[in-house]
Order: C-alpha cells, then structure tokens, then sequence
C-alpha cells in the first residue's frame, strides 16, 4: 500500500512512525512533514490546508489511503473532496467534522443526546451574551464558536473579563467569523483528560486514556500551548470512568451523529473534565490530539493499518483494540520564548543518542532539515517518548533521554508526569 500522511507535527511523525511498522506498506509520503517524517516517509511539499493539491497528488501516485492529521482540512472538508474522486482517507467528512470545527453544534449535540457537558449557550447579541454570563456568576467560560487555533476559549474569572471577551468576538472581530458566534457557558472544576475512540460510524473502540499538560509552566502555570507533554495510562481516568466516557459520551455523540444523517467516521476525541465520579466533556476534537498520540500510539500494539482501513470500511466490528500494559510518557521540548516568538533555525544535537536510549523514541515536531543538519523550526520541536514497566520508569527514561538533546534557549517542563505520580499514591 501506499499512504498519505497529512501534517506537520509531532502527532504526525507519530503516524508516520507507526504506519511504518505495517508490513502492509511499501510505501509512506507525508505532506508537508519535518525532518523526523523525512526518515521513514518521502516528505511532499504541499501544505496541509491546500486540499486540491494533496488531492491531485494521490490521484497521480495511487495513494491507497490518505491518513489526515490536523483538524484544519477536516472541518475544511477534505474526506468529502477526496470521496469524490474516490480516493480513501481515514479521517470524517466535513459536516461530522463540525463536532471540533463548531462550538456551537458540539454543544447542540450534547444536549440534544443527553451527553454530560457544561450548561452553555449560544449567541450573536453581546446582551444577551452578558445577561446569561450573569446569570451564570464568575467564573464563566467564552468560546469563540469556531477554529481559534487554541485561543477562542477565554476562562474569566470575572464578570469584567467575560464582558470584555463576548465583546471582543462579537463587537471586536477579534476571531474574525469564527467569533461572530460565542459559546457562554458555566465554568468546570476538576481534572482535566483526554479520551480518544476509532469509530467506523457504529462501532466504537478505544485507545487508552492520556493526560495532557497544556500550560507552559511547571505546576500548570503560565499561557495554555499546544501540550507540554502527556502519558498514558492516565490514573484519573480509571475503569469505571473510562466505561462512564464510552457509554455516556462516545457511544451516544457516535449514534446522534449516525441519526443525523452524518454519520461519523474517524478518531474522535473527548476533553473530558473529571470531578471525582462525575465526567463532562469539554470539547470534542475530531482528530488524534498532540501530544496525547505520542504516548498513545506508542503504546497500541496493533497494525494501525487496518484498524484505519475498518474505520473508512465500516468494519471495525472486526477487530479488537491491543495495549501494551506498560506506561508511556511524552515530553515536549519546546524552542525559548514559545508559546510567544521565538527563534527558528538553532543546530539541535544529541538526537541520536536520546533515540539509543531503551524504548525511546524522539519524535519531531517543529523541526527542519539545514545543510545536512536537523534545526528548530516551530515553537515545540520534539516530543520525547519513552516507555516503562510504571509511570515512574517511563518518567526517568524519557528525562535521561530529554538530556541529552540540546539547542539555544531550549526548554521543557520538568513535572510532566508528576499529576499522575501523585495520584496513585493517594
Ligand atoms: P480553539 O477552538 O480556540 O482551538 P480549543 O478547542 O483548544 O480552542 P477547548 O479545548 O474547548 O478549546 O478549551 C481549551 C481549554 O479551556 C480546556 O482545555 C480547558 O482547560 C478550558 N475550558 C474549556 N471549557 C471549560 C469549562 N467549561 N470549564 C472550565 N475550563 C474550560
């Protein structure tokens, strides 16, 4: 087979990494990739968001499958244009798709199907936007209704701070049309996981729960980011919770969309906020997260070939979802002065004995080749992945192996890990 990996990033080299493993592949391209996808994949200049041009190039090279990394072509509908000229691609069609590209129709969904979520609503008029944040009180939670590349949801701690935010989407144009709606909804407590099914449209299988660490800083402190680092399995999430997530979230948004007439196809992803018993969701995203694939795909045992394949076929019945029981753990080592600017083209060395580290593997990020020589080019550059027989373990290996990598003004957290660590000596 020949695939197609869509995107650029971490989650993406992990793709590329683990379709590599299927001895069902002869061949892998990746569009646009970095320089780790440059190792196992023929990496194809075409940004991830020019649809026309990644269909043209798998209808010129017979690409079997087209896997697609990023939400931005999904919602954009590139299965729906790829479909149409009967090409295979492993992600959902552009209308299942508004689950993640719409803030405004996750939210309908969940109440419409009964899924446990924050009390929210939806509204075009400031006024009324603030009567029901005050109704709601402090805190209160404004989210731009469309993509924001992470920064259209505003958790205010005051009335003031939500004013101003309903403001600035609906007065200010501050996200452009994806803000020309807002989601006002009540504030969660708890902490914070992330669940992550294949679904083929009816039949729902699940990857092993994971845990993200958003801000920037140790102890959770700083500006939110793309994700300092995650593990799985993540103790917060622990089998009466992760069955609650699949018979009161998954398997529910699953059958709503399917009775919709959109049925949904693909890696669907819950941002689940967990309070003691109770979960609620967050967000849906409609794709694999990054870093959470890091150590998840690191864990799977199964060819993720087929597993994709049943996704797109309708045949996931078929299969069974393998884990290796061991504990996997991501750091993400980032460029200095990220989440803000930060400086591109820095030598990185060490990479190869960090990857001679036991059951480690250094996956790119933001990372491009100069000269012969691997370089920084984005804002988290590796995710550093490593396994052990525990939490811990896996914790020791992948700082051993973060070490010994280094460029100018790198940085990473030192606790990722420690939530979990601290959990399961309560
Ligand atoms: P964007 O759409 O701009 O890309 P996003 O999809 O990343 O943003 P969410 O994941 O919905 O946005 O929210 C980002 C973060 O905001 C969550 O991880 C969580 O920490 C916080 N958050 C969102 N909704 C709530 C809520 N109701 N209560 C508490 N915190 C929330």
């Amino acid at each position: 087979m020949k695939i197609l990996v869509v995107g650029s990033g971490g989650r993406e080299h992990t793709l590329v990494w683990k379709i590599a493993q299927s001895p069902l592949v002869d061949k892998i391209y990746c569009a646009p990739g970095n320089a780790g996808t440059a190792t196992q994949a023929e990496n194809v200049n075409i940004n991830a968001e020019d649809i026309n041009a990644l269909a043209a190039f798998a209808e010129q090279n017979q690409i079997d499958l087209t896997v697609v990394g990023p939400e931005g072509p999904l919602v954009a509908g590139i299965a729906d244009i790829f479909q149409e000229k009967g090409l295979a691609v492993f992600g959902p069609s552009g209308a299942a798709a508004q689950l993640e590209g719409s803030k405004v129709f996750s939210k309908n969904h969940m109440l419409k199907y009964g899924i446990p979520c924050a009390a929210g609503k939806a509204f075009t008029d400031p006024k009324r936007a603030k009567l029901y944040a005050k109704a709601l009180g402090a805190p209160c939670v404004v989210k731009a209704d469309g993509l924001a590349a992470g920064k259209g949801v505003i958790v205010c701690t005051s009335l003031e701070e939500a004013y101003t935010a309903i403001d600035d989407m609906l007065k200010g144009n501050k996200f452009g049309d994806a803000g020309a709606v807002v989601v006002v909804e009540e504030c969660l407590n708890g902490e914070e996981a992330s669940f992550i099914v294949l679904t083929d449209g009816n039949t729902v299988l699940a990857l092993p729960e994971s845990q993200d660490h958003k801000r920037i800083y140790d102890d959770d402190k700083g500006p939110n980011t793309g994700g300092m680092g995650a593990y799985s399995p993540a103790p917060v999430l622990d089998h009466l919770l992760r069955t609650k997530a699949m018979e009161e979230v998954m398997i529910p948004a699953v059958k709503g969309m399917a009775n919709e007439g959109t049925p949904f196809k693909g890696v669907l992803y819950a941002g689940l906020m967990v309070d003691k018993e109770s979960i609620r969701v967050l967000e849906f995203n409609t794709r694999l997260g990054d870093p959470e694939t890091q150590p998840i795909l690191m864990r799977l045992k199964n060819d993720l070939v087929p597993l994709m394949e049943a996704c797109c076929n309708g045949t996931l019945h078929n299969h069974t979802i393998k884990i290796d029981p061991r504990a996997a753990m991501c750091v993400v080592i980032a460029a200095g002065g990220y989440p803000g600017s930060y400086e591109k083209g820095h030598e990185i060395t060490g990479l190869d004995q960090a990857n001679r580290v036991k059951d480690t593997v250094v996956f790119h990020a933001g990372t491009a080749m100069d000269n012969g020589k691997v370089v920084a080019s984005g804002g988290r550059v590796l995710g550093v992945t490593s396994l052990g027989d525990t939490v811990a373990d896996a914790i020791n290996t992948a700082y051993e192996a973060c070490a010994k990598i280094d460029f100018k003004d790198c940085f990473k957290r030192k606790d990722i890990g420690a939530k979990a660590l601290k959990r399961m000596a309560i």
